[in-house]
């Protein structure tokens, strides 16, 4: 038995996982080529057309978010953009699969040089078409899978994925991938456990291994006490987890009985799937940059789609939709400036839309139009003087009469905005003309503590606890009060079991969490003490 090894990976999907080490290799077989271009022609067709129909089963078959990912992949391999240089090479002598591998190898390597970490994420999607095509060519078998397998090698594709029953367990241990990949997606959403980032494995002679996608550690060949930690710890996260679902389906209340309302964040409706209304009070944070990142701008009809739905789902709780909140940390190609020297303190936000009319208005023509159908909010985001909110409020009239000329059916939702910039912290009356607040704890931390929030060296003074941190917190809450103006909380630290004792002591009576953590922000709840 080799000596255990031990390696630290990013975690992409939370939970802990043990089993036989199964390795994710591209496809084993080569193919012979049958030397004749004509013949390789229809062989690369024959195996296009079976992937195509293989992933369109598997979409019909799973159906939601899933769907949807299976459905982009059947689109690309249709487009002709993507086959064409394959057909070309094959019909200048090349054979079937090389031309297939080739032809790939440059769409991947593009996606793979593309700074936002989005496109770079969908060069799995093309690396799982590449195999799906390429397993056809050399009619390769299925590989069958043991009970709660690990999965590890490089990546691991979408379709891969879906064909696994997770429901006998098992996890996934990559050496690259990424969290925003449309896998670690799926693996939220049905609660597998992933890490990924773990660097070149050498897994020779290892048969089994122990996941832990909580802290991120992989431990190859696990030793006798590996096993009973692992026992230990998966016996006690079952019993959080039983007891976290029983309290996200009960109203939160604090230990002298006051209540506190719950909402979810969410970025796409995709991840509402398999999730019940009845956990949350409403959703608190959409952020609808995320629909920004699937690749160009969207227009008004897929925007209009997309809230839509969010807000039926929801209805009739309320629904706090964030206007694009692109620039910082969430660059989108073609929208956000380049070259800036502090992308967190330049054009993101509220400022970006505002220079960008034409963006903006189609945005808010699409919630406009969505807000008939459920109980809706729209939320600016980093607004740092009160006139940004006039500018907005000018811009959400001026689509208000253009639908209104149209004949389009439309609502005018109340407009808000984050208080996530200090300035707006320290004087938060400044900003009554808001119809709301909700406090954005991540970039109020980071801007307070002068520590960003992506740069792991200062990550120990990026402290949602600081006592400045808090007492900007307290304040914007005592304003809100005295206004009688709506204030919750939609960054990180409300669901932290850590921060939600000083969020109830500070007065809060809201948070928006991430939804896999209601369960164990209400548990928290239950046991502060309102002053
Ligand atoms: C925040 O800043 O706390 C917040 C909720 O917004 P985001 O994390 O999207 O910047
Ligand atoms: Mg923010």
């Amino acid at each position: 038995m080799p000596q255990t090894v031990e390696r630290r990976g990013r975690p992409a999907s939370p939970g802990l996982a043990a089993g036989p080490l199964v390795r994710l290799e591209a496809p084993r077989q080569i193919r012979t080529t049958s030397g004749d271009p004509a013949s390789e022609q229809a062989a690369l067709t024959a195996a296009v057309a079976e992937a195509v129909d293989a992933i369109r089963t598997l979409a019909d078959a799973t159906g939601g978010d899933a769907a949807d990912i299976l459905e982009f992949q059947v689109a690309m391999l249709e487009d002709e953009a993507l086959t064409g240089p394959a057909y070309e090479r094959v019909a200048a002598g090349t054979d079937a699969a090389a031309a297939w591998s080739a032809t790939l190898a440059e769409q991947i390597a593009g996606y793979e040089a593309a700074e936002d970490d989005y496109f770079r994420a969908r060069a799995a999607d093309l690396r799982d078409l590449r195999d799906e095509v390429l397993r056809r060519l050399a009619g390769e078998d299925e590989l069958a899978l043991p009970e709660a397998a690990v999965l590890t090698g490089e990546d691991v594709t979408p379709t891969r994925f879906l064909s696994v029953d997770w429901s006998r367990g098992g996890g996934i241990a990559l050496s690259a991938g990424s969290p925003s990949s449309h896998v670690a997606m799926l693996a939220r959403s049905r609660g597998v456990p992933m890490v990924v980032g773990l660097g070149e494995l050498d897994l020779s002679g290892h048969e089994a291994a122990i996941v832990d996608a909580y802290s991120g550690r992989v431990i190859l060949s696990p030793a006798d006490d590996h096993w009973s930690a692992y026992e230990t710890a998966r016996a006690a996260e079952a019993k959080r987890a039983g007891e976290e679902a029983t309290a996200a389906h009960r109203p939160a209340t604090t230990a002298g009985g006051e209540r506190i309302a719950v909402m979810i964040n969410v970025a796409e409706p995709e991840e509402l799937d398999g999730i019940d209304p009845a956990i949350c009070d409403g959703i608190g944070l959409v952020r609808t940059e995320f629909l920004f990142h699937r690749g160009g701008i969207p227009d008004e009809e897929t925007q209009y789609r997309a809230y839509r739905r969010i807000l039926e789902w929801a209805a009739p709780r309320p629904v706090v939709l964030r206007t694009l909140d692109a620039g910082g940390d969430k660059p989108i190609a073609g929208l956000t400036i380049d070259d800036e020297s502090n992308p967190f303190l330049g054009t993101r936000g509220i400022r970006l839309c505002l220079a960008r009319p034409d963006v903006f208005r189609v945005q808010l023509r699409a919630l406009a139009r969505a807000a008939v159908h459920g109980n809706a909010r729209i939320m600016l985001p980093m607004v740092t003087v009160p006139e940004e909110i006039d500018r907005a409020a000018e811009q959400l009239d001026a689509v208000v009469a253009e639908l209104t000329a149209e004949g389009v059916p439309h609502a005018r939702p109340p407009l808000g905005i984050m208080v996530e910039v200090p300035a707006v912290a320290v004087v938060p009356e400044l900003f009554r003309r808001a119809a709301f607040f909700s406090i954005g704890s991540n970039d109020l931390t980071q801007y307070t503590t002068a520590s960003a929030r992506d740069i792991a060296a200062v990550s120990g003074l990026n402290d949602a606890g600081h006592p400045a941190v808090i007492a900007l917190i307290g304040r914007v809450v005592a304003a809100a009060r005295a206004l009688g103006i709506d204030v919750s909380l939609c960054g990180d630290m409300g669901g932290d079991p850590a921060h939600i004792p000083a969020l109830i002591a500070a007065g809060l009576r809201s948070v928006s969490v991430a939804p896999p953590q209601v369960g164990r922000a209400k548990l928290a709840i239950a046991t502060a003490v309102t002053p």
